[in-house]
């Protein structure tokens, strides 16, 4: 009997490799300050990483309950009444998973069938349209434009029709660091109500930010049960590589999240989230202290940008700025990163991974306008990068349109 050896998957092909891992490649081939991938270059809070060792001492070493230890499950409960929000109830409505980027894929892979259509909002995370594929379900785009990112209603409305089973939204936002306003969310959720389907709100950045807190779209009328929030421990507590991650669903959709998230990993890992759910009961004042470095950070990044004769979009929130490289003469966002992570020294995402391509494959002259640096750093690597970037010119000779 022979065997045939297809590699990827079709449905996968479009995807490529993940930016994220491509461009840490190159930042450490070049000993490059990597500006790159969005994770903390400092550690998170000593008593979460004292409580994890501890629970690795303490008998946490097997399997624990496909949908969460119950105690992180009533933590993440905990944490969703305390901000006021509504009464989750941890077992029939949280789901705890391996990061936010599993409750992602669960999500998709639970609850869209092929023929169902998903709108996302570009420039989105990455994985979204990728788990999108794996469900069999089908992408459509609406795009936050530069320079306010405002949030195109009226598109929305037009690309959702009747076979349209989610709106992902993502506030604050990654890349563009914008938090979606009040009225921008009402919008969302009238659009999704009058289209009866579900919104997908990742939520992993709901502790930075920069002006008024964000809201959550599950709290407006009639959204509670259509509303599935993702969010983790990654970000806040600056430990992306536990990944601890949960869903806050109504029971209906929880089934389908879980149905899925059985047969991907089963459960996070024991230890750490019994460290999770020590972390989440941190007082305000820890999450103030976290915003205010940040403030700081995020003035650093920008004055550093601004240096180098960048011209980024001030972030509302996340750990990101975005800015255009048109003044510096290259093709496209990707052949601008690869000057800058292999002369210069800096690593940041090419934001045209962001972006769908067309049915040609390519995408437009918009989708490769910017590039993003995260300043999750600590400010000497924001330093650092801020001295590199001095060997960055604006060119002469601007490429022709
Ligand atoms: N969320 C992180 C970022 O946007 C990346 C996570 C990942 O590498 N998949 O940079």
């Amino acid at each position: 009997m022979t065997t045939t050896v297809h590699g990827i998957a079709h449905r996968l092909r479009p995807f490529g490799e993940s930016v994220f891992a491509v461009i840490s490649r190159l930042a450490a081939e070049h000993g490059a300050v990597n500006l790159g991938q969005g994770f903390p270059d400092f550690d998170g809070p000593p008593e979460v990483r004292e409580a994890g060792k501890r629970a690795i001492d303490a008998g946490f070493g097997q399997y624990g309950r496909s949908i969460g230890l119950p105690e992180l499950n009533r933590a993440v409960a905990a944490r969703w009444n305390a901000l006021g929000k509504f009464e989750v109830d941890p077992d029939a409505e949280v789901t705890v998973t391996h990061g936010c980027t599993e409750a992602i894929a669960a999500t998709m892979i639970g609850l869209v069938d092929p023929g169902d259509e998903v709108v996302l909002v570009e420039p989105f995370y990455d994985s979204y349209p990728a788990c999108v594929a794996m469900a069999g379900g089908t992408v459509r785009t609406v795009r936050l434009r530069a320079p306010d990112f405002a949030f195109p209603l009226e598109d929305l409305a037009r690309a959702v029709g009747p076979r349209t089973k989610a709106i992902v939204v993502n506030s604050p936002h990654n890349p563009t660091g914008r938090v979606l306003t009040p009225a921008e969310l009402e919008g969302v959720a009238r659009i999704a109500r009058a289209a009866g389907c579900m919104v997908v709100s990742d939520e992993v950045y709901d502790e930075i930010w920069f002006g008024e807190r964000p809201r959550s779209i599950a709290t407006l009328p009639g959204m509670r049960e259509r509303t599935i929030t993702l969010s983790s421990l990654g970000k806040t507590f600056s430990l992306t590589g536990w990944k601890v991650g949960w869903s806050i669903a109504p029971p209906a959709l929880t089934a389908g999240i879980r149905a899925a998230h059985q047969f991907l990993t089963f459960c996070g890992a024991t230890p750490l989230q019994r460290a999770a759910a020590d972390a989440l009961s941190a007082p305000a004042s820890y999450h103030e202290s976290l915003r205010a470095e940040y403030r700081e950070r995020r003035r650093h990044m920008l004055e550093v940008l601004r240096a180098a004769g960048l011209s980024p979009y001030e972030p509302e929130g996340s750990y990101f700025a975005l800015a255009p490289h048109a003044p510096f003469g290259h093709t496209d966002d990707v052949a601008f990163a690869r000057h800058l992570v292999s002369k210069v020294g800096v690593a940041a995402i090419p934001c045209s991974a962001f972006y769908a391509p067309g049915a040609d494959g390519t995408r437009d002259a918009e989708s490769h306008a910017l590039v993003r640096f995260a300043f999750c750093k600590r400010h000497e690597t924001i330093a650092a990068a801020g001295e590199r970037l001095r060997a960055l010119t604006p060119s002469a000779h601007p490429p022709q349109p």
